[in-house]
Parts: C-alpha cells; sequence; structure tokens
C-alpha cells in the first residue's frame, strides 16, 4: 500500500512524485523558471481512481461531493472546520430558449470563490499541525484565507499589491490576519510570499504554487454535478486571471470523466478581460506574448498566469475556448446581471456574464443547452468599480418628492 493515497503529476515534464505529503513545484522545472514567464512545474494531483471506481461500485455518484474523502488529500472531513460549507445556490435564470444557471459564489463564508482553496489548504494544515500560512492575493484568496484561518486559530499573513480595494484589505484586517501591502504588483507580492516561504519555511497557499489550491477549487465540478442531476451542464463561462479556477472546473469534471461518471467534458469557455487576456491570447500559439494588465477586474489582472501551462493544456485537450471582453462590457454585463436577477457580483465575476452575453448574442448556443455561468466574488468586495454605472440621487423634500411623485 502506498503510503499516500494521493500523489503528484508535473504539467510540463510529465514526471510523477509518489508517497509525497506534500510538494510545491516539480523540483526539476521549478529549477529553469525565470521571473519573466509563468512557472513550469505546476502539480496536479491524483488518486488511485480504478481502486475508488471498485470500492464505491454503483453507488459512487452518491457519494460525489466536495467531503468525498477519496478524491481529496484530507483524512477527515472534520478537518474543514466551522466555516465549510458547500452547495452554493445553483439559480435557473428566466427568459432564454436555453437552460442558463447561475452558480453564486459569492455567497461563500467570505463572499468568494476562493474560500473552496482556502478550506482545502487550511484543512490540510490542520491536519499537519501547522498554525501559519502565508499567502499573496488581488484581494479575495487573502481574505478568504484570512477568514478560513481564523475559524481554526491559524494565523494568516496575506501579501497584496497596496491597490487592492479596501473592502478586501478591511476584512484581511478584520479577520485578524497579518496584512504586508506591496509597493507593486500581484506578482511583486506573490514573489514576496514565496521568499517567505522559502527562508521562513512558512506554508504557502499561493494559488497554482500550492497544488491544493486546484483541488479545492474542482469542488465546484462536484457540486454541479449533483445539482444537476448527476450529469454536466453543457457549457460553463469561467472568469480567468491565473487560470486556477479554470484548471479546477476542468479537474474537477476530469475526476469524474476518468471515473466514468460523464461521459463528455462540458464545452468551457475562459473569459478573460481584453486588459489581461495572457491565457487565451496565446492559446494555439507557438510562442508565448505576456502583456502588463490592465483592467478595473482586479481579481483577474495578472501579468504572468501562475497556473499558465495548466490551463492551457486544459483548453487544448478539451477543445475549450477563450473570449475577452472589455472593461464596458464587464460593467454592462455587471449591471445587466444584478438588476435581472437579484445578484450582485463584482467586475472579475460579472466578465464571466460578459462572456455569456457575447456567446448569446453571436448564436453560439444552441436551444435547450444546459449553461451555468460561475459567479466567484460578491459586489460588495469592490464598488468603486461600478460607480461609473450608477448615479445615486440628490436628496429630496419629502413633501416635494411626494407631491410631483409617479409610479
Ligand atoms: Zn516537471
Amino acid at each position: 500500500m502506498p503510503k499516500q493515497k494521493h500523489y503528484f503529476s508535473c504539467i510540463n515534464c510529465g514526471a510523477e512524485y509518489h508517497d509525497m505529503e506534500f510538494m510545491y513545484l516539480c523540483p526539476a522545472c521549478a529549477a529553469e523558471n525565470t521571473s519573466d514567464m509563468p512557472p513550469k512545474g505546476v502539480l496536479k494531483t491524483l488518486y488511485d481512481f480504478s481502486a475508488i471506481k471498485n470500492q464505491y461500485g454503483s453507488k459512487l455518484k452518491d457519494e460525489i461531493s466536495p467531503l468525498f474523502m477519496p478524491l481529496l488529500p484530507i483524512e477527515k472531513a472534520e478537518s474543514f472546520g466551522p466555516l465549510f460549507m458547500q452547495n452554493t445556490p445553483l439559480m435557473k435564470s428566466e427568459g432564454e430558449d436555453f437552460e442558463l444557471y447561475l452558480k453564486d459564489d459569492s455567497r461563500m463564508p467570505t463572499f468568494s470563490f476562493k474560500d473552496r482553496a482556502s478550506f482545502l489548504v487550511s484543512a490540510w494544515a490542520k491536519e499537519q499541525g501547522i498554525d501559519t500560512i502565508v499567502a499573496a492575493s488581488t484581494g479575495n484568496a487573502g481574505s478568504s484565507l484570512a477568514g478560513v484561518c481564523a475559524s481554526h486559530g491559524q494565523k494568516a499573513i496575506i501579501c497584496v499589491p497596496a491597490t487592492a480595494p479596501k473592502a478586501k484589505l478591511t476584512q484581511i484586517l478584520m479577520y485578524g490576519a497579518q496584512i504586508v501591502p506591496v509597493d507593486g504588483t500581484y506578482d511583486d507580492a506573490f514573489d514576496l510570499s514565496v521568499a517567505m516561504t522559502e527562508k521562513f519555511g512558512i506554508f504557502n497557499r499561493n494559488t497554482a504554487y500550492n497544488p491544493f489550491t486546484i483541488e479545492g477549487k474542482k469542488t465546484v465540478a462536484f457540486e454541479l454535478f449533483k445539482q444537476m442531476n448527476f450529469s454536466a451542464p453543457n457549457r460553463i463561462f469561467v472568469s480567468s486571471g491565473d487560470g486556477v479556477i479554470l484548471s479546477g472546473v476542468y479537474k474537477g469534471f476530469e475526476d469524474l470523466l476518468i471515473l466514468g461518471l460523464i461521459s463528455k467534458m462540458p464545452h468551457i469557455i475562459s473569459v478573460q478581460a481584453e486588459g489581461s487576456n495572457n491565457i487565451i491570447r496565446n492559446l494555439f500559439e507557438d510562442a508565448y506574448n505576456f502583456i502588463p494588465s490592465k483592467t478595473i477586474a482586479d481579481s483577474i489582472s495578472v501579468d504572468l498566469p501562475r497556473n499558465f501551462y495548466m490551463a492551457l493544456d486544459f483548453l487544448t485537450r478539451y477543445k475549450g475556448e477563450g473570449i475577452s471582453v472589455s472593461d464596458e462590457e464587464i460593467l454592462a454585463a455587471g449591471k445587466e446581471l444584478t438588476s435581472k436577477n437579484g445578484v450582485f457580483a463584482e467586475p472579475a465575476a460579472t466578465a464571466a456574464y460578459a462572456g455569456f452575453l457575447k456567446q448569446k448574442s453571436s448564436g453560439a448556443i444552441q436551444k435547450g443547452e444546459k449553461v451555468v455561468v460561475l459567479l466567484t466574488g460578491s459586489g460588495l468586495k469592490d464598488i468603486n468599480a461600478v460607480q461609473s454605472m450608477i448615479e445615486i440621487p440628490k436628496p429630496v423634500n419629502a413633501e416635494d418628492f411626494l407631491k410631483t411623485f409617479e409610479i
């Protein structure tokens, strides 16, 4: 029997690492990494799928959930702690000739999808007796880790670009985490947090660098599988920055595909901001080209996508697609999403809805398709970004107002 139920496989060189409790990057590939390219050596976490299939047989589909231990590098469900939640709402939107579902992860405990990764990283740390975790973040991953650590009595250290939205910085501090604002970009914050891990050995939650972030994020696929009556949707729109949520969604469905629980990978569309599209601009290209990012959607504003190679691998193997949307389209989509459905999501999340609107108007979505738009963060986390879309009326005199008011 292997000592560990999980093992790691390098996305670049394919090397497998068995009987390792934990690793960051594949050492062989990481040795060649340079600061001007996305990191090579990100690891995929794998399991003995045929043993799982044999063990559960026809009962397997009923067992699938974000707490299905055989597909997680965790020993006990209790390790997820008091803040853990699963099965965020999947709401059917009205008025389309296909089925549109909004998966609302803004209702996670710290109001973003990032909780899925934080739950797993924090639970694993708890099982190992690790009490301090560091992370770099544009804001959501940091506030998520801070919240989850607070619930576990762990210390969180969060490196953020000093320009991160105030609501996210406030959240991090209120959760009692130590914040390190970096005079620079997310990429600079990322490098600082890795240096803290290398120098002081602090456990690191950085997205993709820590392979369990992808394992945590894959749980959304398990929930969708259950919520859609043990099937996969036809089409999923995912906002992408680093490519980790995208890879997580793919990884979850890939696990289900390998286990024979679904017969086909959903068509997944990676939606990026026009000013930060470093994954999809390089899709199907031989030579890669990265541009400095500039977008109002701060959570997906990334110069060097940290899970670039895995995202590209998934999109290529499963014939996924990339769509760029402008900041104007993101804001307009956010307004429509919110006023039509009562769901207030941040611009980084409404980018996915903007991608959906683009495909809808081009006629790409077929009648009867089941379509999911993944909403990854609350609008209350970044209200400044949407100020240009609204005008708060001036105060009124009540008497005058009532005289002239008409329904
Ligand atoms: Zn490698």
